[in-house]
């Protein structure tokens, strides 16, 4: 929506909230088909200012997406990738996939399909905030022997914790605790 469009559809709101605090039984009818034109107009506005799909979802990446009525977000598409990435975590990576028929599915076998994106980030408690401390990996045992190294090196942090990046963001475990330091004016730490 641009600013013109704003102040236009802004102004034809204000009109029809004054039309409702007059209307009274004394509303005489000429008033009535006013009411109806400015309606209109502002239908109209709206109209022009809104050119998207109404959203199905509350997903950022997928608002016209199918629904799935169990997500937070509602979306099935990122629902389906968590469950994924969650299986895949629970389970492990499947060791030997059997060898699968030639696709008789338009839709593909489970080995064409590109694998959901998902990576664990390592992170120290610097004394304010989390921030990250490493490569990001695409292997969570790689990440936790990462940061077991570092928590072993000459100077570890405080805390660290490992993040699982998704379509959302999971702590998965903490090490340590993260106590909250003042900033020493001096910054002498
Ligand atoms: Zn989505």
């Amino acid at each position: 929506m641009n600013h013109a469009q704003l102040t236009a559809l802004g102004r034809a709101l204000r009109v029809l909230g004054e039309h409702g605090e007059a209307l009274s039984a004394d509303t005489p009818d000429g008033r009535l088909h006013e009411v109806k034109d400015d309606l209109r107009r502002a239908l109209d506005l709206l109209e022009e200012t809104v050119t998207t799909a109404v959203p199905s979802t509350r997903c950022a990446e997928h608002p016209t997406g199918p629904v799935d009525k169990s997500a937070p977000d509602l979306c099935l598409l990122c629902e389906t990738r968590r469950r994924t990435a969650r299986r895949s975590e629970f389970n492990g990576p499947a060791p030997h996939a059997p060898p699968v028929e030639p696709a008789q599915s338009r839709y593909g076998v489970r080995g064409d399909r590109p694998q959901p994106q998902q990576r664990w980030l390592p992170e120290l408690w610097n004394g304010q905030t989390w921030q990250l401390c490493g490569t990001p990996r695409r292997d969570r045992r790689e990440a936790e022997l990462f940061i077991a190294a570092e928590r072993r090196g000459p100077r570890p942090a405080m805390a660290y914790r490992l993040v699982h990046e998704f379509t959302d963001y999971e702590v998965l475990r903490v090490w340590g605790t993260p106590v909250r330091i003042d900033i020493e004016p001096m910054g002498n730490l």
